[in-house]
């Protein structure tokens, strides 16, 4: 919903410095479970930029009048290509209650450094979240800082192992031949058809005891259409189509292709061998399960 006000009302916010962290997670979060704060605006200069989003906007001596965007859909032009200001703290995120890592390797859970400071900077009393992962995560985060207690002050850290329920949602995980210690995860309701996830994964086989038949499969495809170089523990193409024919999840979504492979040359591989829906995903791709 867009609304415009005469700019005498509005009390412009400042840019947040966790635009990095909600941007990040931008995907994972359905529109209708966003909050907004009433307080937050945006410049109203940004709003005529994007000029996708129908409001009564006209220019006033200063330029624009100012104009407060509330909720506005994930797949807003809003949203996508307004990253310059205080748009992004538009969008909040105050209903997280885990975050999953499957392994140690820095792309996947580096994130969680500006997460840590969001919850203990922006809330009054600052808040904490639960954070499921691999063992030895808190020790590099502290490293990283140099500061003993560093994740501890925001994130407590359990053992992803573990089969467990968060909230309506099951949680299976399967080791995987990656890091010594990296998993895939299956999450389900208690119905339906559930999402695995495969991590990094060097051997597409040790998926196969998550997958069940109509599971969406979200998969990393790392090397493309293949050949996967030997001695690196990662999938591509075939291996995934291969895993399809034996699996039959309801869905393939690729991702964490290495810059230079052909993401159409990938999806094509994988056809060759399974006749599913497959596509890719990228940044802000919202998923409905
Ligand atoms: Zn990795
Ligand atoms: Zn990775």
């Amino acid at each position: 919903m867009v609304s415009s006000f005469g700019p005498q009302k509005i009390e412009l916010a400042p840019a947040k410095k966790q635009s990095a962290w909600v941007s990040s997670l931008m995907p994972s979060r359905p529109a209708e479970r966003r909050t907004t704060d009433a307080g937050m605006a945006m410049r109203a200069t940004a709003t005529v930029r994007t000029n996708s989003i129908g409001s009564s906007v006209r220019p006033v001596a200063s330029g624009v009048p100012a104009t407060f965007i509330d909720n506005p859909p994930h797949d807003s032009r809003i949203v996508q290509e307004e990253q310059f200001g205080p748009v992004i703290p538009l969008i909040r995120y105050t209903d997280l209650d885990a975050v999953l890592v499957s392994h140690l390797h820095p792309d996947h859970f580096i994130d969680l450094v500006p997460l840590r400071h969001y919850l203990r900077y922006e809330f009054e009393p600052p808040r904490r979240v639960r954070v499921l992962a691999p063992r030895g995560l808190a020790d590099r985060l502290d490293a990283l800082h140099a500061e003993p207690g560093f994740t501890a002050e925001a994130l407590d850290c359990e053992l992803l192992g573990p089969a467990r329920r968060i909230g309506s949602l099951s949680i299976e995980t399967g080791l995987v031949a990656h890091t010594d210690e990296s998993y895939a995860i299956r999450v389900a309701a208690e119905a339906g058809p559930g999402l695995v996830y495969s991590g990094d994964c060097g051997r597409a086989t040790d998926l196969v005891p998550l997958i069940r038949q109509g599971d969406a499969l979200l998969v990393e495809a790392a090397f493309g259409p293949g050949p996967v170089l030997d001695g690196v523990l990662h999938l591509d193409g075939p291996a995934i189509g291969e895993l399809a024919a034996v699996t039959r999840p309801g869905r393939i979504f690729l991702t964490h292709i290495l810059a230079g492979r052909d993401p159409d040359a990938t999806i094509a591989a994988v056809r060759a061998l399974w006749d599913g829906p497959v596509e890719f995903v990228w940044p802000r791709t919202q998923l409905d399960l």
